[in-house]
């Protein structure tokens, strides 16, 4: 026990920090403890045996660490901006280090003559190298004398850098904390079972927790991460693979039988369409859960216009032969209104009543639909976060449906689950679940972020469907673009030209939009152009939308509005302006709007403005392919889960060290594992499970501790 206390000590108390560092540390890195101090990993390690020499780069964009020595530094202040450049000279040539804020720091930073280690991506003008706010090492000063050739690298902070803790300082104490440790004979408590360590051959953690810091090969750090990163994925899919379990056994559902009347006469005189195969996969897996007497919480999947509505419509028809109400949320009113058109005309052929519920459903329409719902007599409600409301009562709700759900937390979900009129159902039964999404989540995350819900992928599109064709171009080729979009138009498709929200500000994104308009339209005379965007009322948007889909309006003008969902088969070209400002997840969207019908879509990337690389790669990115998963892994790969998702509302851990996007093999494997042993031992009480019990209850009750406080 003693031995566990060493690591809570306050960090102040550690040689080298006292007060005033204490306090920045835990400002600035969320470090409080010797513990936290440890376990803040390097962002990167130097291989000293191995840098580059600056002669030899020419390649531009890529990370690189040169070392060298400083020969010069100057401030140049050209008037426009002042800028702060360093010269580092590693004898083979000269490479420039040029800062543009911090100059107060920078400038008092250097010292000629020392060693230093500079970490970036490089570019190159004329034979110049520059490399423009690197990270910076300082590796001179005999301290670091006895520290071996692979130097770890900490993340620090502006703050923390003022007051001597760079990356070095960091790394001093780091350095001494674990000396003194060694010293103290101290051993690190090891947090996994024997048999897992063994199964999985890991490097212990006690040997771990020094050699992910101080490694002498590369071999060695490569086994400290692979532990270190497992235990992370691991404890977390316990988590899971726990709370699955209690899901699973707690909640009873609706037996809801398959092949039904209404589906069977649905499907078989009234089907606009033949399902495709992984339609009709999904639909069975649904069959499986609602006819099972336990509830369904089922995620679907589906590419946009893999046709998820159906599948949802299909499976409403079962529920509502057994007798029961079924709902479908989505996260915006034109979805709604689209889904309420889509499925009434599907559900009139056969008798079903259906109905809309939004924030503009005005008053006195609103309390006899509800009226209407609780006596049975609507069976399919659609609705936004309207359907949330506490006075929207079913008769009996079976199925609940929710559209796009990355939009909706997890409280919002288990809120439909008490909308049921108690005298009608038993209130131990709970109404099934289906989560719908076309974000495409790499297949990695799924099984993280959904770990609680089944997941049924649609991987498959319509078979009439030609492969958008995507394209990157500039002003020089408006002319041409516009020449094809009025070719096109007269073959009789339709056209969306999308607007991006240029700044902060609503207004600027409302003229950025409007001139586009007034642009198009004078461009365009003889036809119709509509407008849509976020500040117009509900009701003119469901105007303007009607009227595109009924081709009256051949040109939509549109901000990301339309992002979601928008199905108009018969608009084949999407113009996306200043393509490079959107991100990829929404690029792909925003593309789904095309390429729904039988016609061949385009889709014309416009940008004007010199890409930076990680914009260029966006973009090619969408050329190359248009499958969303590989789309999204690499989106993942980009910006990191934290970024995509909000990590608070994901669900998803501040991950210390493992990546979500570039450690999938090791989840997969720290999934089986903790998945494998929860199925043994439920409640983890066998002795050798005891560590494993210890520790996720420690997590439990910080976690609770954060929502309590959030
Ligand atoms: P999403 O999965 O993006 O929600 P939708 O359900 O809106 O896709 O379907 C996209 C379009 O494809 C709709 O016009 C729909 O009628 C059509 N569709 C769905 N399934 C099929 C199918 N099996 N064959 C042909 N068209 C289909
Ligand atoms: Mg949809």
């Amino acid at each position: 026990m003693s031995e566990k206390d060493i690591l809570q000590t306050e960090i102040t108390y550690l040689k080298g920090v006292g007060p005033n560092r204490a306090k920045l540390l835990q400002q600035e890195l969320n470090i409080h403890t010797y513990q936290d101090l440890l376990e803040l990993y390097p962002r990167r390690y130097i291989d000293r045996t191995h840098n580059v020499k600056i002669k030899d780069i020419q390649e531009e964009g890529r990370n690189v660490v040169v070392i060298g020595k400083v020969v010069h530094t100057e401030m140049i202040d050209s008037g426009r901006k002042k800028r702060f450049v360093t010269y580092l000279d590693d004898g083979t040539g000269v490479a420039e280090l040029v800062w543009f804020q911090g100059l107060k720091w920078i400038e008092k930073y250097f010292t000629l003559g020392e060693e230093v280690a500079a970490f970036g991506k490089p570019s190159i003008y004329g034979n110049r190298l520059t490399f423009t706010h690197p990270d910076i090492d300082k590796l001179s000063g005999n301290e670091d004398a006895d520290i071996p050739k692979i130097l770890p690298v900490y993340p620090s902070t502006e703050k923390l850098r003022a007051a001597g803790l760079d990356p070095r300082g960091i790394r001093r104490l780091t350095y001494h904390l674990l000396l003194q440790l060694h010293q103290q004979k101290y051993t690190f408590f090891e947090t996994l079972s024997d048999h897992i360590i063994q199964e999985k051959n890991l490097m212990a953690k006690h040997q771990a927790m020094y050699k992910i810091h101080f490694p002498r090969t590369f071999e060695e750090l490569n086994q400290a991460k692979y532990r270190l990163k497992f235990e992370e994925f691991f404890y977390f899919q316990l988590q899971l693979a726990i709370k699955q379990g209690i899901n699973k056994q707690t909640h009873k559902g609706f037996k809801i039988p398959p092949q039904s009347h209404l589906f069977v006469e649905y499907t078989s005189k009234h089907l606009p369409f033949e399902l495709t195969q992984a339609q009709k996969r999904v639909l069975q897996e649904i069959e499986q859960d609602l006819s099972s007497g336990i509830q369904m919480n089922r995620l679907v999947q589906g590419d946009v216009g893999s046709g998820k509505t159906m599948v949802a419509f299909l499976s409403m028809l079962n529920v509502i032969s057994a007798g029961y109400q079924c709902t479908m949320m989505t996260p915006t009113e034109i979805l709604a209104e689209q889904h309420f058109k889509n499925i009434s005309n599907y559900a009139q052929k056969i008798g079903i009543n259906v109905a809309l519920l939004t924030g503009s459903t005005k008053k006195k329409q609103r309390s006899q639909l509800l009226q209407a719902l609780k006596l049975n007599m609507i069976h399919i409600l659609i609705g936004t976060h309207a359907l949330l409301e506490d006075d929207v009562q079913f008769y009996k709700l079976g199925l609940a449906v929710i559209d796009e759900q990355h939009r909706f937390g997890v409280m919002q979900r288990a809120r439909l689950w008490q909308k049921n009129n108690s005298e009608n159902t038993t209130p131990e039964l709970y109404p099934h679940v289906l989560v719908m999404t076309a974000t495409p989540i790499p297949r990695s995350l799924a099984l993280t972020l959904y770990g609680d819900l089944d997941a049924s992928i649609i991987d498959e599109l319509p078979k009439n469907r030609k492969p958008i064709k995507t394209a990157i171009r500039t002003e020089k080729d408006r002319a041409r673009i516009y020449e094809f979009i009025r070719q096109q138009i007269k073959e009789g498709r339709q056209v969306y030209f999308v607007y991006p929200l240029v700044e902060q500000s609503e207004k600027l994104d409302l003229q950025a939009v409007t001139e586009g308009y007034s642009q198009i339209q004078a461009l365009f005379p003889e036809y119709k152009v509509g407008l849509l965007h976020g500040k117009m009322h509900p009701a003119e948007k469901d105007d303007v939308m009607t009227k595109f889909k009924l081709n009256v309006f051949q040109i939509l003008v549109a901000t990301t509005v339309i992002e979601v969902g928008v199905d108009v088969p018969n608009a084949s070209i999407m113009v996306i302006e200043h393509a490079e400002r959107f991100g990829l997840a929404q690029l792909h969207q925003l593309r789904g709007r095309v390429g729904r019908g039988e016609y061949q879509s385009y889709c014309i990337l416009m940008t004007d403005y010199q890409l930076s690389a990680e914009g260029k790669k966006r973009l090619q990115t969408m050329v190359e392919t248009n499958d969303g998963f590989k789309i999204s892994d690499v989106d993942l790969e980009m910006r990191g889960p934290g970024e995509i998702f909000g990590t608070r509302q994901s669900g998803l851990p501040d991950f210390k060290i493992a990546n979500i996007a570039q450690d999938a093999s090791i989840l997969q494997e720290a999934r089986k594992m903790a998945f494998k042993i929860v199925e043994n031992d439920p409640h983890l009480r066998m002795p050798e499970h005891a560590v494993l019990l210890e520790n996720y209850r420690k997590m439990v009750s910080e976690k609770s501790e954060i929502s309590r406080v959030g």
